[in-house]
């Protein structure tokens, strides 16, 4: 008998189980709202064009080789990424207070913090927003952490943030419990902090001397301009917390499955660094041990020159300016069909996704009749709208609620 005899067959992830689903569907109008990435208006994969021309010297270039990276990454990449990320006025950079290790994209950021944060600094207490990306969770439990708590993120029935029992919980908070938030874009909700919350927010984080992870997934991807998405990890930084970011590049430079990231640790005392990234090191080594190569030398060429970066930032505008039209014309025909309910929340959110405020009822019926694939929670991807598909999502949707 094998000693595998009693595997079963389970679906560890249930968002590319839903795109299986969508991939197998023969129906010609079939619409893929499920999984987060970014699609043209002819519903196609896209590869940033200045994206696509750094990739071509990365591959044409003779000095570059595949020796290993160091442990800690690409030292271009981790420069240029850090300084995407905290701005060049930076005080902490300018006083070599950040710590930066590369990683295998933005889940393997948070899953090193965790590691690192459970095992060394021996931490338990993590809070997530309620809802948040499923995989939190699953990162922090898998790192050691044991005890899960949650903070109000979502008011189901004014669809906006919770404020008043977010930070009643984030009051309740415990010393040293890590408190994990999303830099921008909020997935699922897409519902972003103003400033004067995320400053209520961070008062509360210094009172009672929590720690900050900060998850940004999608900087650029909110409003277009990546300064104004890392706004709270600068504003933290400015106010001189000790915290963690993680960075990904999958969705602003759609390098998905290169899997570039970036782990910033922010601390009070240059001095501090060295050690930090060493003993960072310690959970690197037996895991992955070193970083892939392809992908942060392709964002290290486009960060690293100035008409690069100018191109992908007008690039990155054009993406959110296609989701922000998408937002709009889908509010809009909603209420056009005398949809019950509010729909102005679609428009009030950011980035790749909505949370429609759809019940599980209403989305198996999109899924089961209508061949329109979402996530149970009622999160759509604006980006899987087209100019194409709107009138069809729009009426089904109404179709589902009347
Ligand atoms: N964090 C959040 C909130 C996300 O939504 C995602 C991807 O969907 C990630 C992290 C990780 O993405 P990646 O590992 O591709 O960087």
């Amino acid at each position: 008998k094998s000693i595998f005899a009693d595997m079963k067959v389970v679906i560890p992830a249930p968002i590319f189980h839903l795109t299986k689903m969508y991939n197998e569907d023969k129906f010609e109008k079939k619409v893929n709202l499920g999984v987060g990435v970014y699609r043209t208006d002819e519903n196609k994969s896209f590869t940033i064009p200045v994206v696509k021309k750094c990739e071509f010297e990365v591959v044409n270039d003779p000095t570059l080789d595949h020796e290993y990276l160091p442990m800690s990454g690409n030292p271009e990449f981790r420069k240029v990424a850090t300084e995407l990320l905290l701005g060049p006025d930076c005080k902490a950079l300018q006083e070599k207070r950040v710590a930066a290790v590369q990683t295998a994209s933005g889940t393997n950021a948070c899953r090193l913090a965790a590691d690192f944060l459970a095992k060394r600094m021996k931490l338990r207490t993590v809070y997530f927003p309620m809802p948040t990306w499923e995989n939190h969770m699953v990162i922090f439990d898998h790192a050691g952490f044991k005890q899960f708590k949650t903070y109000p993120y979502w008011h189901k029935k004014r669809r906006q943030i919770d404020m008043p029992r977010l930070l009643e919980a984030l009051a309740s908070a415990n010393e040293g419990a890590v408190v994990l938030f999303h830099g921008s874009a909020h997935n699922p909700t897409g519902m972003d902090l103003t400033k004067k919350q995320w400053k209520q927010v961070t008062t509360v984080i210094k009172m009672n001397k929590l720690f900050p992870f900060v998850d940004t997934a999608y900087q650029g991807f909110a409003t277009g301009d990546p300064d104004r998405d890392a706004w709270i990890v600068r504003y933290m930084a400015s106010e001189g917390l000790e915290f963690m970011a993680a960075q990904s590049f999958s969705k602003n430079m759609g390098l998905y499955n290169e899997r570039v990231g970036n782990l910033v640790s922010i601390v009070s005392d240059p001095k501090l660094v060295p050690a930090l990234i060493s003993e960072l090191m310690m959970y690197v080594r037996p895991n992955y041990s070193n970083p892939p190569a392809f992908g942060s030398r392709v964002v290290s060429r486009v960060l690293g020159d100035k008409k690069n970066k100018e191109e992908w930032l007008k690039t990155l505008c054009e993406m959110t300016d296609r989701v922000k039209n998408m937002r709009k014309q889908l509010m809009q025909k909603l209420q056009d069909l005398n949809t019950p309910g509010r729909w102005d929340h679609i428009t009030r959110q950011s980035g790749m996704f909505s949370f429609t405020g759809l019940n599980e009822e209403q989305v198996a019926k999109l899924v089961k009749e209508k061949h329109i694939y979402l996530t149970a929670s009622g999160r759509i991807n604006i980006c899987g709208l087209n100019t194409k598909n709107i009138d069809y999502v729009a009426e089904s949707i109404s179709a589902v609620v009347k």
